[in-house]
């Protein structure tokens, strides 16, 4: 039991010592950063308020544009942590404190260390990439950094304040800033045309869909189709053995050649030499000129014949019964 009882006491010891430490450590890190507020913060006093202006209208305009904030802090260290966990902190904190933005971009500039970073959120990064960022840095910025350390280092050798060197971090800062929202602007613009295009796309293909679904002639020309199938089916269908469905043979033979007042006769005679079926119509026929004058005689017959036909089927019918 008492061995119990010391297993519990250590255990407690460390779980009170792990949570300690864990919010020691956000604590810690929280309050150990500077705070954000607007585009330029320098807390080194280092920024002549010329420069501080250029810059902010460039992020002004920027995220006036884009929705996209490029946030500038200057701080003489960041201690105790590492400049580029510093900047990923300070971004994440204002990425969060402002749900309204599409994306943020923080320059760091770390004073006693000599270093700046950049910390690009990664739902811009398609469009504005830490490589992109990076060689900003490499060609626009740090270069006129250094010319900054050499002026100082050579004022402070003169005997003189370093501050004749402020307007090079000035520059730097401004010359970076420019860049970055060039390329933000222009990829903005190139994403915007996209999407313009695409809408325009769709909107035509919708426009077409629209104008075939509702349009009359659709429908007729549809309605045309669908007679014309059925024709061709029935007129295929009528050599067609009703039987076997193989190709029938058709046969004419004239009995009674028509004359001027007496229509003449022809026996259609119907055979499919695969299965044996045999039929033979009546065809009463007339003379050539004749159909016109008395056109209510070949109806007549017409229908006649029909009905002679249907009834010998029924018979026929019947009769297998
Ligand atoms: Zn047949």
């Amino acid at each position: 039991m008492q061995k119990l009882y010391k297993y519990l006491l250590a255990f407690s010891a460390a779980l009170i010592i792990a949570l300690g430490g864990y919010v020691y450590y956000v604590v810690t890190f929280e309050t150990g950063l500077v705070s954000v507020t607007g585009f330029v913060n320098d807390y080194t006093q280092k920024l002549e308020a010329d420069f501080i202006t250029s810059i902010t209208n460039i992020c002004q305009n920027l995220s006036q544009k884009t929705k996209i904030h490029l946030i500038v802090v200057m701080v003489q260290n960041t201690k105790p942590y590492d400049t580029g966990v510093y900047a990923a902190r300070l971004l994440k904190n204002y990425d969060e404190a402002h749900p309204d933005i599409d994306g943020a971009i923080i320059m760091l500039i770390n004073l006693d260390k000599g270093t700046v970073n950049m910390e690009i959120l990664p739902r811009i990064q398609f469009m504005f990439p830490l490589s992109y960022g990076e060689k900003i840095l490499n060609e626009s910025v740090i270069p006129i950094l250094n010319e900054a350390d050499k002026a100082a280092r050579e004022l402070i050798a003169g005997g003189k304040s370093r501050d004749g060197a402020n307007e090079f971090i000035g520059r730097a800062i401004l010359e970076g800033v420019r860049a970055i929202s060039q390329k933000i602007t222009d990829e903005y613009a190139k994403q915007k045309f996209t999407d313009e295009m695409i809408k325009q796309k769709k909107a035509a293909e919708d426009g077409a869909r629209v104008k075939w679904s509702f349009s009359l002639w659709f429908y007729l020309g549809m309605a045309l189709c669908a007679v014309l199938i059925y024709v061709i089916f029935k007129v295929r269908m009528r050599i067609r053995c009703p039987k076997c469905y193989y190709k029938l043979k058709i046969n004419e033979e004239t009995i009674e050649v028509p004359e001027k007042e007496k229509p003449g006769l022809t026996i259609e005679v119907i055979q499919c030499n695969h299965c044996g079926y045999y039929d033979m119509k009546r065809i009463v026929t007339y003379e050539r000129g004749f159909y016109f004058g008395h056109l209510y005689e070949v109806i007549k017959d017409v229908v006649k014949s029909y009905y002679r036909k249907k009834k010998r089927e029924y018979r026929k019918q019947k009769y297998d019964e």
